[in-house]
C-alpha cells in the first residue's frame, strides 16, 4: 500500500464530507476547505439572495444555496442516505416521505460529527487558487483566504486535491429574442426563496423549464399570482390546461418577448406577463483551477476526465467529486462510491489505467454520445443508469445494493405513471411489474 498521502478537499457539502470521510478511512491525512461557516453546501438554507436576480453580473456577492424556503427533497427519504450510514432509519420527527431540507442539513452534521469530519474542515477559508506547485511534479499548491480579509492568504502544498465545490450555485440563464428589452421582472431559481413576492392576484408569471425545481415553484407560485405559464423546450410540447391548478398553463419555449410586455411561445400562444422565472439549471464553475487547460469547461462538460473524476493528464492528484447528476441511484451513495473510489486509488488499493487508456475511455464516451444525438451540455447527465454506481462499487469491492435498486425503480415508476407533483402516497412497495424487477 502507498504511503498516506496529504490530502486537500475543496468543500464541505455532501461530496466533500463523503471524501473526507473515504480518505480519513484509508488513513490520509485531510483538510476541507469551506468558504462559509457552516458544514451542508446546498443544504444550508440562505434567505438572502444576490443583488442581480439573474445573476449575471460578475461582480456580485454569490449565495452559495440555491433552496427555497418550502423546499422537500425530491428523493424519498429512502434513498437520501449513504448505504452505511441511512437516513430514513434516523427520526428527525418529520414523518413526511420527502423530508424538508432542515432535516437532510441536520442528518449531515450527525454524519460529520460520527466520523470525526468537523476537526477536519477549516470554515470561512476560501480556497482562490489550485495550481501544480511545478510542472514535472504531482504535487498542488492550495491558496487560501481566511474570513472577510481580502488579502490573499496562505499557500500549503498537497500531494493531492479533491474538488467538491458543488455545481448548483452559477445560474444558466435562457435566451431569446427581445430579451434585454423586455420591461417585466426576471430572475433565476437560484434567486427564488418564497412566493410572497408573488402574492398579487394580478400577477403574470412564466416558468421556463421542466425540471423538479420548475414543477415545484410553479405549483407554489400558482397559489398567490394570478396566473402562472410553464415554458418547454422539449419536444412535442403542446398547450394545455395543467390539472394541478386553475390557473396553470404548459407553453412550449419562447418564441420572443417584446418591449410590451408580451411573450410570446413557439405553440403560438402570447401573453402579457410581469415575471419570467428561468428554472434553466447551473454551470460547473471551478474558479480557482489553474491547469492550463488540461482540464476545461467546455458548454458545461469538464473534461477530459475519466468517469467523471480524473483527468487522465493530471490523475490521480487531481480529482472531482459530484460532477454527475440525475438520481439513479440516488446522489448520496453515488457521491459516496466516487469519493470511495477515489481515497482507494490514493492508497492504491484500486489502480488506474495508463493515461492514454484513459483518454481512449473519454473519448469513446463522447462519441457514445454524439452518436446517440445527446448534446454537449449533458455530459454528466447519468439519466437513470445503474452501471455507472455498479461499476464504482466493484472497484471498491462494494456489492451492488439491490434494495436501493429496487426502491428506485419503484419510485421512478411511480414518478412515470403519476408525474412529479409532489404527490405524496408512493409507498416502498409500490408496484413493479415483473419486468421491471
Ligand atoms: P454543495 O452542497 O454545493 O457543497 C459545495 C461546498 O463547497 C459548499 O459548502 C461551498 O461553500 C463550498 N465551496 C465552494 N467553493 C469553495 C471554495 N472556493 N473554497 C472553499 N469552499 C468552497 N439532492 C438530493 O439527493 N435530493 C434532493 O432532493 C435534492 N434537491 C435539490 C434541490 C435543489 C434546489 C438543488 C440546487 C439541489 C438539490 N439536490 C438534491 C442536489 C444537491 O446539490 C446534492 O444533494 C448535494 O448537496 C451536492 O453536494 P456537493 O457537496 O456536491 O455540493
Amino acid at each position: 500500500m502507498a504511503p498516506p498521502l496529504t490530502v486537500a478537499v475543496i468543500g464541505a457539502g455532501v461530496a466533500g464530507l463523503a471524501t473526507a470521510r473515504a480518505l480519513k478511512v484509508e488513513g490520509h491525512r485531510v483538510i476541507v476547505y469551506e468558504k462559509s461557516n457552516r458544514l451542508g453546501g446546498t443544504w444550508v438554507y440562505n434567505p438572502r439572495v444576490e443583488s442581480d436576480p439573474l445573476s449575471l453580473d460578475p461582480n456580485r456577492e454569490i449565495v452559495h444555496s440555491s433552496l427555497y424556503q418550502s423546499l422537500c427533497t425530491n428523493l424519498p427519504r429512502q434513498l437520501m442516505g449513504f448505504s452505511d450510514y441511512p437516513f430514513n432509519t434516523r427520526k428527525y420527527g418529520d414523518l413526511r416521505t420527502f423530508p424538508g431540507h432542515e432535516e437532510v442539513l441536520e442528518f449531515l452534521n450527525e454524519f460529520a460529527s460520527e466520523f470525526g469530519l468537523v476537526e477536519l474542515i477549516r470554515f470561512e477559508t476560501e480556497v482562490v487558487r489550485v495550481d501544480r506547485a511545478d510542472l514535472r511534479s504531482d504535487k498542488w499548491v492550495v491558496e487560501s483566504r481566511s474570513g472577510k480579509s481580502t488579502e490573499l492568504g496562505s499557500e500549503e502544498v498537497f500531494d493531492a486535491v479533491v474538488v467538491c465545490n458543488g455545481h448548483h450555485t452559477q445560474p444558466r440563464v435562457a435566451d431569446f429574442p427581445g430579451m434585454e428589452k423586455w420591461p417585466g421582472k426576471q430572475l433565476h431559481s437560484h434567486n427564488y426563496r418564497v412566493p410572497e413576492p408573488f402574492q398579487d392576484q394580478a400577477i403574470i408569471v412564466v416558468v421556463i423549464g421542466d425540471g423538479l425545481s420548475a414543477k415545484d415553484i410553479s405549483l407554489e407560485i400558482s397559489k398567490v399570482a394570478k396566473e402562472v405559464h410553464l415554458s418547454s423546450r422539449s419536444p412535442n410540447i403542446k398547450i394545455s390546461k395543467l390539472e394541478y391548478g386553475d390557473n396553470m398553463w404548459q407553453h412550449s419555449e419562447i418564441d420572443h418577448v417584446d418591449e410590451n410586455g408580451e411573450v410570446a411561445f413557439k405553440d403560438g400562444a402570447s401573453i402579457h406577463a410581469d415575471t419570467i422565472l428561468h428554472c434553466t439549471g447551473f454551470k460547473y464553475d471551478f474558479p480557482f483551477l489553474k491547469t492550463e487547460g488540461i482540464v476545461a469547461v467546455d458548454d458545461n462538460r469538464v473534461g477530459p476526465l475519466y468517469k467523471h473524476i480524473f483527468p487522465p493528464e493530471l490523475a490521480p492528484s487531481l480529482s472531482f467529486v459530484g460532477l454527475t447528476y440525475f438520481p439513479a441511484p440516488h446522489v448520496f451513495l453515488k457521491i459516496d462510491l466516487q469519493a470511495k473510489w477515489i481515497a482507494h486509488v490514493l492508497s492504491g488499493k484500486a489502480s488506474l489505467p495508463s493515461e492514454e487508456e484513459m483518454l481512449a475511455d473519454v473519448q469513446e464516451y463522447y462519441q457514445t454520445m454524439a452518436e446517440k444525438g445527446i448534446p454537449k451540455h449533458h455530459t454528466h447527465s447519468l439519466h437513470y443508469e445503474f452501471e455507472f454506481s455498479d461499476w464504482l462499487a466493484a472497484q471498491v469491492g462494494l456489492g451492488v445494493d439491490e434494495q436501493a435498486r429496487l426502491m428506485h425503480r419503484s419510485y421512478y415508476k411511480f414518478v412515470s405513471d403519476n408525474g412529479f407533483w409532489r404527490s405524496r402516497e408512493w409507498q416502498p412497495g409500490y408496484v413493479l411489474q415483473e419486468e421491471e424487477l
